[in-house]
């Protein structure tokens, strides 16, 4: 095989692919037998479903390894169960689901920051070349490591306990690189919606769930969820209403709710028509971010603004 390499630019991992042709093995004593390199302990996250195809060491910035194996594995479906779900993604609340149940945002990269900071302020007295440099280096991408681990771990306990209750899941497509342009930027990369809403959609498949992206124009946050009334834009400080039909909403639970009859509407009708409402162009008042970013505004929803 070749050497190993930097595969990306953007981060500090290398990776190298063994193949069944290099002769990789699973011994039965749990070790890793690799041509070249020998026999390797390895702390394993769970036992291989079959045998592996090939496996990928990967060294990440933090300096530690990783063996990824490829698998084939089959789609477990989970027993059905009668609940649908509609979620609403911000920043008050990272998310908020159609029953009601309101997730707070756990912040790590805010939680880690002084940690950080002082790493990175030790990274930066030490000279250009030198061994302490390189030794602060990894400390750094340690610390970034572990939030990222964290987030992770987070997201994963979360995003199952979904899957499993709900035989639907429906979430709100957030306009991420628009908010993540703006001053909520570390805001908005510590919540990870991105990868939460990914990691949902493969759970959905492995499981036999069904999942779906609402666009980010619908006007989840305008219309009544209970006679579908439009009632027009809302600034964001508006957290509860009251509908003229009578009925009191809580911002965020009535936009999950609508959120999961968008979501409906829209997987009854997959093979027949447009169901969607046509694109409404949110407010700037409503949007509570800079003016350019009036396009991504729907995603600015629920996060509060000075
Ligand atoms: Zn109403």
């Amino acid at each position: 095989m070749a050497p190993p390499r930097f595969r990306s630019r953007k981060d500090n991992r290398q990776a190298i692919r063994f193949t069944a042709n290099a002769r990789f093995k699973v011994l039965d004593n749990g070790r890793l037998r690799l041509p070249k390199i020998g026999d390797l302990t390895v702390r394993w996250s769970r036992t291989l479903p079959a045998e592996p195809s090939s496996v990928t060491i990967i060294r990440d910035a933090a300096g530690r390894y990783f063996a990824s194996f490829v698998v084939q594995t089959t789609d477990q479906p989970l027993p059905a169960s009668d609940c649908e779900v509609g979620i609403d993604l911000g920043l008050t609340h990272f998310a908020v689901l159609s029953d009601g149940t309101k997730v707070a945002a756990p912040k790590f990269l805010r939680r880690a920051t002084r940690k950080l900071r002082r790493l990175h302020k030790a990274l930066s007295r030490k000279q250009k070349g030198s061994a302490n440099r390189n030794k602060a280096v990894i400390k750094v991408a340690k610390a970034h490591a572990r939030v990222a681990d964290t987030r992770r771990d987070w997201q994963h306990k979360l995003s199952t306990a979904i899957i499993r209750d709900n035989q639907a899941v429906y979430v709100e497509d957030l306009c991420v690189t628009g908010l993540a342009r703006t001053k909520l930027a570390k805001s908005v990369h510590d919540a990870g919606w991105a990868s939460f809403t990914a990691t949902l959609e493969y759970k959905a498949a492995r499981y036999g769930r069904t999942f779906a992206r609402i666009g980010r124009f619908a006007p989840t946050s305008q219309t009544c969820s209970t006679c579908g009334r439009l009632d027009g834009p809302k600034p964001l400080s508006v957290r509860s209403w009251t509908c003229p039909c009578g009925a009191a909403h809580d911002r965020d639970v009535n936009a999950a709710i609508n959120v999961l009859a968008a979501g409906r509407a829209e997987s009854l009708n997959a093979c027949g028509a447009q169901v969607r409402p046509a694109p409404v162009p949110a407010q700037r008042r409503e949007a509570g971010i800079h003016p350019g970013a009036a396009r991504s505004a729907r995603s600015a929803e629920g996060i509060p603004v000075r």
